[in-house]
């Protein structure tokens, strides 16, 4: 697909399942129909030690959205993204609820809001 293609929103992750969100809440706020919801919480930060806001899960409703790109221009660590697939058929609607965030992933260093 191009570039421009707004297939999904997704939470990109590097090869150490580091990602960018620092579970500020802007995209949440942004959304116009409440397809993000945010749970966080705080805790250490690994990289510095100190206590900090951190996502628990970064819900993405897939059903609801309406791919009008508002949550990833208000994001202001460009921590979520538009995914070029399209094959979002499925049988049961539940499925269409995501978590972003990957089991076990942290904040990257340095990625402040
Ligand atoms: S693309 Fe629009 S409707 Fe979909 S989650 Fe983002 S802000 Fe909400
Ligand atoms: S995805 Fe971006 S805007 Fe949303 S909570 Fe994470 S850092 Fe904030």
């Amino acid at each position: 697909m191009f570039d421009r293609f707004r297939g999904e929103v997704v939470m990109p992750h590097d090869e150490n399942n580091e990602h960018r969100c620092t579970g500020c809440q802007k995209c949440e706020i942004a959304c116009p129909n409440g397809s993000i919801e945010i749970v966080w919480d705080r805790g250490i930060d690994p990289h510095t030690e100190k206590k900090k806001k951190k996502i628990d899960k970064h819900i993405y409703h897939l059903s609801m959205c309406t791919m009008c790109g508002l949550c990833i221009e208000a994001c202001p660590t460009d921590a979520i993204v538009w995914a070029q697939n399209f094959e979002n058929s499925v049988y049961d609607r539940s499925q269409l609820t995501k978590v972003l965030n990957k089991p076990g992933s942290i904040l990257k260093a340095g990625v402040e809001d």
